[in-house]
Parts: structure tokens; sequence; C-alpha cells
């Protein structure tokens, strides 16, 4: 069984993933960490991210299971991760692993922009998580704020304006949501009332599978 959830930055997607897989017992990938750890191979050998051969190189030497989250989950690293992620090269490299990791028995939750619509377009299930860029950047904001007090709000919202810009704008496998997938908005949602709702969601798909 193949579960995809797709949705734009801080959308609260990631959380979401990996609590639908506990609950099903299947694997689970957060793809942002690939191109998160691809651009942080670039910057910490000070490699320029406009070098599309070099970036495309670390991917294809990415190894899935070496993926050191603390790392990666930096605000540095998810900026340059929608930069060297509009690279055609850098995405083909990165694809037959996804694909791989999705086919391994009991199945596989992954997360990430193109789920549903490149990746596994035959997923079981697919939800589409978003909230608006105020309500995301207000999450985004109140985690980031706990190590640096004095980061400002607006900050942070246009740097989820810009990222959220880069990633539907780019020309590879843009962000959108699948014809077939569900919307979840949960902007009014608190966490465990968007689990539930997911669950509601993922279950009218696999029931419509059967
Ligand atoms: O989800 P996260 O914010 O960690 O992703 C970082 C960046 O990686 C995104 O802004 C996006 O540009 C890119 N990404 C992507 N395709 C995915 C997952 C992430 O292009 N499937």
């Amino acid at each position: 069984m193949i579960i995809a959830v797709d949705g734009p930055a801080a959308s609260g997607k990631g959380t979401l993933g990996k609590r639908i897989a506990e609950h099903y017992g299947l694997n689970h990938l957060d793809t942002g960490l690939l191109y998160r750890a691809v651009a942080r191979s670039l910057l910490d050998r000070g490699i320029a991210l406009t070098d599309e051969t070099v970036a495309t190189e670390a991917a294809r030497g990415l190894d899935f299971h070496q993926l050191d989250e603390t790392r990666l989950r930096g605000a540095d690293a998810g900026e340059a991760a929608s930069v060297i992620s509009v690279y055609a090269g850098v995405r083909a490299a990165l694809l037959d692993g996804q694909r791989s990791f999705a086919a391994q028995t009991p199945g596989a939750v992954l997360d990430g922009r193109d789920i549903g619509t490149v990746i596994c377009p035959d997923a079981d299930a697919k939800i589409f998580v978003t909230a608006s860029p105020e309500e995301r950047a207000k999450r985004r904001w109140l985690e980031l704020k706990t190590t640096n007090p004095e980061l400002a709000y607006e900050t942070v919202l246009a740097d989820i304006r810009r990222r959220d810009e880069r990633d539907s704008g780019r020309a590879s496998a843009p962000l959108r949501m699948a014809e077939d997938a569900r919307l979840l908005d949960t902007t009014k949602l608190d966490k465990e009332t968007a689990f539930q709702a997911a669950i509601v969601l993922i279950e009218a798909d696999l029931n419509r599978n059967v």
C-alpha cells in the first residue's frame, strides 16, 4: 500500500506523514530530506547552488539510509533545497530511489511535492495538505522562535511565499495537486483534528480502491 502526502512548505505534511505511517504500520520517507541533503552537500563544500552538474552528482550518490534529519532541518538547507530541486537532473537522479522505497513491503507513506503527480501516480491514497501562507508562517515562526527569539514573523512569511512561488513555478515536477488527490486544508485545524481528517480522506480512497 502506498500513500502520497503532498503540500507546500510548512503545511504540516511531514508530521502528518509520520503519523499516518505509524497508524497503518508502513515505512515513511520525507522526500524533502533528499533535496535538503543534496543542497547541504553543496553548501558544506562551498559549491555554488547554481552548479547543476555537481548537484546532480550529489543526488546520484545520495544514500537514502544516511539522512541526518537534525542537520538537514535548518532554514538554510530548506531554502537551498528549493533552489537545487528545480534541476531536472537532480529530480531524475532521485526518482528510482523514491520508487524503490515505495515498493518495499509492507508499503510506504511518502511526503513531498510531486509524490501523487510524478513519483507514485498510482498510489492507493493521495492527500494534498495545505493551509494559508499566514497560518503556515505563524506555525513555522513559533517553532523557530524558541532557538531564534529575534526572528520576525514577516521574515518567515516572506520566506514561505518565496518558496511557494519557486516550488509551484518550476518547469520540472512543480508543486500541484494531483487530479485524484483529496484536499486537506489545515488552516483552522489543530494537529490531532488534522490527523483524524487525513485518516477519513485516506479511508475513502482505500475503500474506493477495494
Ligand atoms: O518539504 P521540505 O520543506 O523539507 O522540502 C524542501 C524543498 O525541497 C522544497 O521547498 C522543494 O523545493 C523541494 N522538494 C521537492 N520535491 C519533493 C520534496 C521537496 O522539490 N518531493
